[in-house]
């Protein structure tokens, strides 16, 4: 049985970084905070791209194989870009997808032949990962799970380093249960980080963190682009800043510049799994597109057992 309370962690995280998503897309359009809040308060639906549709593509699929199986990840996530192709998806996701079904081989091999057999560093195994972090926040094998659902599209070591110090710290925040382990969280992600790449950055944060550098300071110090060490970072960065407001950790994520979609599931995603379901405000809930599928696959994985 699950600890009292894991069922608005799955949601907070799901719901959160999906929110995080639709948000922080507007915020490439709605770039201030004003203009943001006033786009908001029309009421539109709020539609995520290609950042939810692999998350929730990753959790339907350790769902059905009750944990990490790439094979059924990665038939998951061709079968719903094949569904939804507009959603915004980066051009490598199908070209993992053709060059497996041309040379009949894994998507993992397929994903390590890209960009001339190194792989993608970008920040699309990280962005998906929200689901898995949640379901391995207790397991020895959150770290070899997060790896392998990297692998399906991600071979670079920054990129698969990338995503699961983002399992690990959607783990730590769905385990805090609200009582937020400060110096053994920063000391943690350093320490779980495996490249060099990654562990500068997440010091960079710490000290951007302890002297209360402002946003527009940290975003310039830490850069922004779609490569992982150069956009999860700053989620971290905004997470951190604001560890007891959903709105104001997403606002720091998304108003900045940068990859703002993926900025805000990133960030969306850590504050979700932290404060739980309750802490993003409702009328943002209510709005979320597909949401009753969010919420399903949040009670289904709140249920699976993992070992
Ligand atoms: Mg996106």
């Amino acid at each position: 049985m699950p600890e009292a309370g894991a069922l608005a962690r799955f949601r907070g995280a799901l719901i959160g970084s999906a929110v995080g998503d639709a948000i922080g897309e507007l915020a490439g359009v709605h770039n201030d905070r004003q203009s943001l809040l006033d786009w908001l308060d029309e009421g539109d639906m709020l539609r995520y791209t290609d950042d939810t549709a692999m998350a929730i593509g990753l959790a339907e699929a350790m769902s059905s194989a009750s944990g990490v199986d790439q094979q059924v990840i990665g038939e998951t996530f061709k079968r719903n870009y094949g569904k939804e192709p507009w959603r915004d998806y980066s051009s490598s996701t199908p070209a993992v997808f053709a060059t497996a079904r041309r040379h009949e081989i894994s998507f993992a091999e397929a994903a390590q032949r890209l960009h001339g057999g190194e792989g993608s560093f970008g920040n699309g195994a990280a962005m998906r990962i929200a689901p898995l972090g949640v379901l391995y926040r207790h397991s020895a094998k959150l770290r070899e799970a997060a790896e392998a659902s990297a692998r399906v599209t991600h071979a670079h070591p920054i990129g698969i380093d990338g995503a699961a110090i983002m399992a690990w710290m959607v783990a730590q925040a769905a385990k805090a249960n609200g009582k937020f382990p400060f110096a053994d969280i920063v000391m943690g992600m350093i320490g779980f980080a495996q490249t060099k790449e990654m562990r500068l950055k997440l010091a960079q944060v710490v000290e951007l963190i302890a002297k209360k550098a402002p946003p527009a300071e940290a975003a310039v110090a830490l850069k922004l682009s779609q490569k992982v060490h150069e956009s999860l970072p700053f989620s971290i960065y905004a997470f951190l800043r604001h560890p007891n407001s959903f709105q104001e950790c997403l606002f720091t994520a998304i108003l900045n510049g940068g990859d703002e979609d993926t900025l805000g599931a990133m960030a969306g995603a850590m504050s979700g799994a932290y404060l739980g379901i309750d802490a993003i405000p409702l009328d943002w809930q209510e709005r979320i597109e597909n949401r009753d599928h969010l919420e399903a696959l949040a009670e289904r994985l709140a249920r699976l057992p993992v070992d």
